[in-house]
């Protein structure tokens, strides 16, 4: 993927692209994998990077949801994990197979978890992943040893998938690339385009990067901005209502020896009546998450205080050793694309299941759903946009696509895992120049071959792209990623052809970001 040949692409194109997708998140790369898979014209834009969003953000569970089966949402739970089934079989190097125990202090737990994940395991029919099943006191210890131990009566054993969500973004926007779609970064859409009949044929997009406008022409244009859908809803009709009661959620993020173990914590019920989780991820403990109500839509909204106050307060209800605002080595929060229903009071309680909006123009909103769910959601979108726009009928094939840098076996990389078969690619460019093995500070493995390639395969730009996407440094350790930054900063100014005072903004731009993932 190169950004200057996806813009002369658009450049030279004189025919209306079948699909134009605005929004570079999981909803909007599904779609245009989707869309190309069926041999459409896709062009997709995004205002920022590839999955700044909240697709970057989530809690990294590729799951049905617990918490959906006990609000009765049965075809939400079953369509979530037969669609987990799916992802595990076509990107094997991104999603596995994770345990979780929830821990069990009153006598009733056993008993009725045991039942609820049994029935868990009876929806995800032959798409199941290991089996869930009672356990004593001890074993849970054996799992978890850094649960808090008194009154511990046992737990419940049971698997969900677990995957990296901006680098399966990046393979998703890599596989949508390889079938012919046309993706750009940095390109905000900034106005609709209408026919003389007030229907909808393109939009206008800017390359923030030459501060340049291209008018595109369409048949059809798909908003999959999340949570900011309203404020593209608006360039096409100014008074519309809202859609989206946002709603935000905060990690927090922690060292390993928090869980001690590569099994994760499900905590079936917090104060607020929601589920949390503790979870092993890259090396690190990962806890979250809260729902929070919010007025604006930000793309880097920040954790409140008393989010992360609530994570530590339920965290420490749990682990021997209470984890305290010290041990926060990253936080982060991401906003719920939530589709309104009435009174937007209690957002946990508002659907998770996906909404398509038409408007008397024909723009095309998709909006809610969840990681899990993001094919099924692609697919729903470009039936609606085929026939609306009546391009030729032509099925949905990535029930069985598979995910650029498939790799059956990719553990075998160590930390390159997430890079599948491309993993062997960066091994031969540190091959090939043995500097760019070096590890970029020592808290976390990041090498500088990474930095390379995410400039010139994966389209990163800014230093904040290679380090909160390509490299998930930002989320793990904030510290850690101020540290590399200089470094990244450097390597990528060479790769990209700029200079010394455009690495000097970069670091400054990413030092503001940086500050608003280490707690107050
Ligand atoms: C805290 C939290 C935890 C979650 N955990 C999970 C989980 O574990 N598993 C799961 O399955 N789901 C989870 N989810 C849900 C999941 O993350 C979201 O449903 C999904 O990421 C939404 O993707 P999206 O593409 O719709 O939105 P986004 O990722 O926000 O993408 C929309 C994109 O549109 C871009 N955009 C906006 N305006 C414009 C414009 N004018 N022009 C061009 N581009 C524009 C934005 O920059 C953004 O990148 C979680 C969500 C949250 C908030």
């Amino acid at each position: 993927m190169k950004r200057q040949e996806m813009l002369e692409r658009v450049r030279d194109r004189r025919a209306p692209w079948d699909v134009l997708v605005i929004g570079g998140g999981a909803t909007g790369v599904g779609i245009a994998v989707d869309a190309a898979a069926r041999g459409y014209s896709v062009l997709l834009v995004e205002q920022s990077d590839f999955g700044k969003g909240t697709s970057s953000r989530s809690t990294k569970l590729v799951h049905g949801g617990v918490r959906y089966l006990q609000q009765g949402n049965v075809p939400l739970v079953m369509e979530a994990l037969r669609e987990r089934g799916h992802l595990l079989q076509n990107a094997p190097h991104l999603v596995r197979d994770l345990a979780f125990v929830v821990p069990n202090y009153l006598w009733w737990e056993a008993p009725f978890y045991g039942i609820g994940m049994r029935v868990y395991d009876l929806l995800a029919g032959r798409h199941g992943f290991a089996r869930s099943r009672v356990l004593t006191s001890e074993e849970v210890l054996e799992r978890i040893p850094t649960l808090e131990r008194e009154g511990l009566r046992g737990g419940v054993l049971y698997h969900d998938g677990q995957f990296d969500d901006s680098r399966l973004l990046i393979a998703l926007a890599r596989t949508a690339a390889g079938k012919g779609a046309c993706l750009i970064n940095y390109a905000p859409v900034v106005r609709l385009r209408k026919d003389d009949g007030g229907y909808l044929n393109g939009a206008v997009f800017r390359d923030l990067e030459s501060g340049q406008e291209h008018e595109v022409a369409a048949r059809s244009v798909i908003n999959a901005t999340g949570a900011f859908c309203d404020g593209v809803r608006r360039l096409d009709e100014p008074g519309a209502a809202a859609m989206i009661a946002p709603s935000q959620g905060v990690h927090v993020v922690l060292h390993k020896r928090f869980l001690g173990g590569d099994t994760a914590i499900m905590v079936p019920r917090t104060r607020d009546a929601r589920v949390m989780f503790a979870i092993p991820w890259h090396g690190h403990t990962v806890v979250g998450t809260t729902d929070t109500p919010v007025a604006e839509v930000a793309l880097e909204p920040r954790p409140l205080p008393e989010e992360i106050d609530f994570i530590l307060e339920t965290a420490s209800g749990y682990l021997s050793e209470r984890p305290t605002r010290c041990d926060i080595l990253s936080t982060f929060a991401g906003i719920r694309p939530l589709v309104k229903a009435g009174d937007a009071g209690n957002t946990s309680a508002l659907s998770r299941e996906h909404t398509i909006q038409i408007s008397r123009s024909g723009l095309l909103t998709i909006a809610g759903g969840k990681w899990t769910t993001y094919r099924r959601m692609a697919e729903d979108a470009v039936n609606h946009a085929a026939m609306l726009a009546g391009l030729e009928e032509r099925p949905c094939v990535t029930r069985e696509l598979r995910v650029h840098g498939y790799h059956a076996s990719a553990a075998q990389f160590g930390a390159l895992a997430a890079y599948g078969e491309d993993a062997l690619a960066l091994l031969g460019l540190i091959e090939a120049c043995p500097d760019l093995a070096v590890v970029l500070d020592p808290a976390l493995e990041v090498r500088a071959a990474q930095v390379v390639w995410a400039a010139r395969h994966e389209m990163a730009r800014t230093v904040d792209d290679v380090l909160a996407r390509r490299t998930r440094a930002l989320a793990l350790d904030a510290r850690a990623a101020l540290q590399m930054a200089p470094a990244v900063a450097r390597l990528m100014a060479t790769e990209l052809g700029r200079g010394e005072a455009w690495q000097r903004q970069q670091l400054t731009e990413f030092a503001a970001i940086a500050e608003g993932y280490l707690p107050a």
